[in-house]
């Protein structure tokens, strides 16, 4: 048993926001309370900390199997621990692709054997994300995976689109999708504007996203099926995943942590900036901020994405997309909105776990019955992110030196500590 101690519940799903005790018991949480007692407990003291549900990240790469130089399960699993997740759910972009059920088992599997939080994989949408044949969905889901999606890449057709969204609406999945027009991408490596000219790199206009929301809200419409925005980062796509909503169609979405803080003007030839979706206008970027605080964005998630350094260490144009986000997710979700009141504190937690819940069905609460998984963290722990203590294997952030306030302190999974901060670590 385990008994948390003196801690500031925050819990979005009964709209708890009080000083409370939590006690587990094993997988489960037992009761909360005030001055709860268990002699045989373990005592966790929580003053000053925040203790939330167990934080969910739809959307990571842990690299593993096939690009083990990268990221292993066993690392980025340690990673996510690190920076407060005690589920994420991973891409199915590997080598060889999460495209049929063994696949998808090897990788549970491995999870349980050395992952330090849940892993809930995704499965690709099509056979090889290839855009073409759909893949074994319904093997899949009855070896553990989540979601489809053929991250990397859009689903490839309208029509594939349809079919997909037709098969997940009888297994009761959510279709994700990386919204992206290939005519329009065609070759660009930042977003296109006035920053990508000045830096002279070939520029991705905002609707090479938008046009394929768009599309898929149509299809959305047709099916009935649930859809769900994987890194929205521009407010053309905003509008549509809003009027979605409002005409009671099943879409949800959900922004990244570089997405609601850095735009293209921050862009560097540094290949840590190099992302896809490309950073978007300061004008995009207040349109997520908006979209955060109003509830017409439904989650954060990291889109961890690592490349080891020598693929990163290459000319901007020929570097991969994408960066490392674990550690630095609440850190940045606390400094750049809820310490700069563009979002409650409420709200910040609610984008990190029962919104994530709500797109996959998992319900995600501090009450009796519930997982024992939780959060534990501080809103003003000062630190400074360093990359090379990352428990990541890869470096590709752009925001190493930075300076933060807020921190995970705890991540428990199953009613163990998949991480503990050496500051609250007792003798
Ligand atoms: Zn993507
Ligand atoms: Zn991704």
């Amino acid at each position: 048993m385990l008994l948390i101690k003196n801690g500031r519940v925050l819990d979005p799903a009964s709209k708890t926001d009080g000083a409370l005790d939590v006690l587990l018991d094993g997988e489960k949480i037992a009761k909360t309370g005030t001055a709860l007692s268990a002699p045989d407990a373990e005592v966790f003291d929580a003053t000053a900390l925040v203790v939330a549900p167990g934080f969910i990240d739809l959307h990571c790469h842990l690299r593993e199997p096939g690009q083990e130089l990268s990221e292993t399960i066993e690392t980025g699993t340690r990673a996510a621990a690190r920076g407060g997740f005690a589920a994420v759910c991973c891409m199915p972009n590997t080598q060889p692709v999460n495209d049929n059920a063994s696949v998808t088992r090897s990788i549970v599997d491995r999870a349980a054997a050395v992952g330090t939080v849940r892993v809930w994989p995704i499965g690709a949408a099509s056979i090889g994300s290839k855009g073409e044949a759909l893949a074994e969905i319904a093997a899949m889901k009855d070896a553990g995976i989540v979601a489809v999606s053929d991250d990397g890449k859009p689903i490839a057709t309208a029509r594939l689109m349809r079919q997909v969204m037709d098969y997940c609406t009888s297994l009761g999945l959510p279709v994700i999708d990386h919204c992206e027009d290939a005519s329009l991408f065609a070759g660009g490596v930042m977003r296109e504007g006035p920053a990508s000219v000045r830096l002279g790199l070939k520029g991705i206009p905002a609707q090479c996203e938008s046009i394929c929301v768009g599309r898929d809200v149509e299809i959305a419409q047709l099916t009935g099926a649930r859809l769900h925005i994987a890194h929205m980062s521009t407010r053309g796509s905003l509008e549509y995943v809003r009027a979605a909503k409002k005409q009671g169609l099943r879409v949800t979405c959900e922004v990244t942590p570089h997405h609601f803080t850095l735009t293209d003007e921050h862009v560097r030839y540094n290949t840590n900036y190099k992302m896809n979706p490309p950073l978007a206008s300061r004008e995009d970027r207040d349109a997520l901020i908006e979209g955060l605080a109003d509830g017409s964005i439904d989650a954060i998630a990291t889109d961890h994405a690592p490349h080891h350094p020598a693929s990163k260490e290459v000319e901007f144009d020929h570097a991969p997309f994408g960066i490392t986000g674990f550690e630095t997710a609440l850190a940045l979700g606390l400094t750049e909105l809820v310490h700069k009141n563009k979002l409650s504190l409420m709200r910040l937690v609610e984008l990190f776990t029962t919104g994530p819940g709500r797109v996959l069905g998992i319900e995600r609460k501090i009450a009796a019955g519930a997982p024992a998984d939780l959060t534990i963290f501080s809103t003003d722990h000062a630190w400074t992110f360093r990359a090379s203590e990352s428990a990541s294997k890869s470096r590709n952030t752009p925001f190493d030196g930075r300076a933060f306030r807020g921190a995970p302190m705890a991540t428990i999974v199953g009613g163990r500590f998949a991480f503990r901060h050496s500051k609250t670590a007792q003798a």
